[in-house]
């Protein structure tokens, strides 16, 4: 069993930035207002995420990396979660079957924090002859999720992983994409060992200071802000453009479908469309997007290696968006 486990976990979580994004979305779900993110080896030795957000009691620690249970608890209670998260509860499971997991939170309920170990799905001792129930410890309110050695029971996947840079690249493009999405939320990421952030956004930070850290002046200063919605196709959008002549060196698209970094071909392929026109020199655009659309018209269950996302009226929505990115760039005439 625990092989056949095993094997369904690798293929949810085929490399690290996998597991970072989900443990990114159970953060932001907690209310959070701040994330910190620590990675060692591309996240492979270690992958390191502190919140402060509402943490976890110590009754639902022993459950908590049982597939499906968490999510089926908090279905009974919270319709429009699933609805709008989708239906998984799996993602802690998943990881506590191909590395060490480990887990210290405290909620505001709590005089104390507590920390748990986890191994296939179950909570474990810290060390063999120990009890394996969570132990009382020092800790703020909010949580910090360890995961050690991920594919340590995978070793032809952990040696397929060459280099750790790539790794940490991918990473610092998810930390970077909700730093941009998540106005109200403090977010760091570094490698560990290292005194220099590789991303760094203060709480208070507007979006478009959030763009600027993360992709520099030049393009934060050069964007438009896009804002539709439709009652008719039932959605919301708003976001950021680059402006009608100025380009960047490949199409960055930062999407977020109900409040999910998502992508989706279809809306890349009509925007980088868009552009043609108004950079016949074959530039690039940089838009960010966040698109709030019935979770019912969404195909939300998506796997964290398939982001592509689909949903009904697709091509309706997007003309909608698109028409309205064409109207707001501004042409200059040379
Ligand atoms: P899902 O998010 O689909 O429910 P996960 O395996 O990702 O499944 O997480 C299981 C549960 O653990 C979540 O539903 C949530 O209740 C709790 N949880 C996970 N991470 C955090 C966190 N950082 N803060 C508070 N609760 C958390
Ligand atoms: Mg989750």
């Amino acid at each position: 069993q625990d092989v056949v486990n095993k094997i369904a976990a690798g293929e949810i979580i085929v490399a690290p930035v996998h597991a970072l994004k989900e443990l990114l979305e159970n953060s932001v779900d907690a209310g959070s207002t701040s994330l910190e993110i620590i990675a060692k080896d591309g996240g492979l030795k270690l992958l390191q995420i502190s919140d402060n957000g509402h943490g976890i009691n110590r009754d639902d620690l022993p459950i908590l990396c049982e597939r499906f249970t968490t999510s089926k608890l908090k279905a009974f209670e919270d319709l429009t979660s699933i609805a709008t998260y989708g239906f998984r509860g799996e993602a802690l499971a998943s990881i506590s079957h191909i590395a060490h997991l480990s887990i210290i939170t405290r909620t505001k309920e709590s005089s104390c924090a507590y920390k748990a170990q986890y191994a296939d799905g179950k909570l474990v001792p810290a060390k063999p002859g120990q009890s394996a129930d969570p132990k009382p410890a020092a800790g703020q309110i909010g949580t910090r999720i360890t995961v050690e050695d991920l594919f340590y029971n995978i070793p032809t996947r952990r040696r397929a992983f060459r280099s750790g840079s790539e790794e940490y690249a991918k990473i610092l493009d998810m930390v970077g994409r909700y730093a941009v999405h998540c106005e109200g939320v403090a977010f760091s990421c570094k490698k560990q060992g290292d005194s220099s952030m590789g991303i760094f956004v203060p709480v208070n930070a507007s979006t478009i200071d959030r763009i600027r850290q993360i992709h520099g002046s030049s393009v934060a200063n050069e964007l438009v802000e896009v804002k539709v919605s439709s009652d008719r196709w039932g959605f919301t959008a708003s976001g950021w453009v680059s402006n009608a002549n100025y380009s960047v060196k490949r199409t960055t698209l930062l999407l977020f479908i109900n409040h999910r970094s998502v992508e989706s071909s279809a809306i890349k392929k009509a925007f980088e469309q868009i552009y043609t026109i108004f950079l016949p020199k074959g530039g690039h655009p940089f838009i960010y997007l966040s698109l709030e659309i019935d979770p019912q018209r969404v195909d939300v269950n998506v796997h964290p290696t398939k982001r592509e996302v689909n949903f009904l009226n697709e091509d309706e929505i997007i003309e909608t968006i698109c028409d309205e990115i064409r109207g707001g760039l501004t042409k200059v005439d040379t």
